[in-house]
């Protein structure tokens, strides 16, 4: 997943960047309102974890903003400001959760699952085919079967099945797997593809992974699967 940190307390910023990534997520740190906004009009992220103090403004009101504009990512507070009279104008703004600082580790990453699981868990995951990717976003089905991916491999089929049936642009799904810095290779999303193609393959997976030459990829239900490989 995609995550837009706002916090403009660097060493904070750094602490919750890393347990981010370690969780497998793709995460853009900004300190300021104006930047973060920034970033937002140019990505759609799956997350915006907020900070409220910020030296150009008020998280508050980058959140209206956000709510005003029809966006629906969860969005996580996290602010000194623990008063419930804070906490309600945090809600009312459009916030999905809050979190008084200081904070365990623990408690973060918890909060953070719970908010990522939130919309897929009306559609109890994804099936496409024989393929099950569980609503956690981490379990995977094929046949019946577990198989275990790396995670960017994870997060590319995740991606694809959620745009199943159409042509998603590559950059799109660069932009989906990496966060602004991050060392990509020009061949990365392929090289994703291929490996991803041939693990679901090997699996007897009955989707395929068609490649739109110049343009992108679409994943689809595949009539020619190998039949008698399913569970
Ligand atoms: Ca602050």
């Amino acid at each position: 997943m995609r995550v837009l940190l706002l916090e403009d307390e660097r060493a904070l910023s750094e602490l919750i960047a890393a347990q981010l990534a370690g969780e497998g997520h793709a995460v853009d740190r900004f300190a300021t309102l104006a930047d973060a906004d920034a970033a937002l009009r140019a990505v759609e992220y799956d997350l915006l974890v907020l900070d409220l103090g910020l030296p150009d403004g008020d998280g508050l009101d980058l959140l209206r903003q956000l709510r005003a504009a029809g966006r629906r990512l969860p969005v996580l507070i996290l602010t000194a400001r623990d008063a419930v009279e804070d906490r309600v104008a945090g809600l009312d703004a459009g916030a999905d959760d809050y979190l008084t600082k200081p904070f365990h580790a623990d408690e973060l990453k918890a909060r953070i699952r719970a908010l990522l699981r939130r919309p897929a868990r009306e559609g109890e995951g994804m099936r496409l085919g024989n393929v099950v990717l569980g609503a956690d976003g981490h379990s995977l089905f094929i046949g019946g079967r577990p198989l275990a991916l790396r995670r960017r491999e994870q997060a590319l089929l995740a991606y694809l099945m959620r745009h199943a049936g159409k042509v998603v642009l590559k950059e799109d799904i660069e932009t989906s797997l990496y966060a602004f810095g991050d060392e990509v290779a020009s061949n990365a999303v392929e090289v994703h593809v291929y490996r991803l193609r041939r693990k679901l393959q090997t699996a007897g997976a009955d989707l395929r992974i068609h490649t739109i030459r110049g343009v992108g990829y679409m994943i689809a239900a595949g009539e020619d699967a190998a039949p008698g490989r399913q569970a």
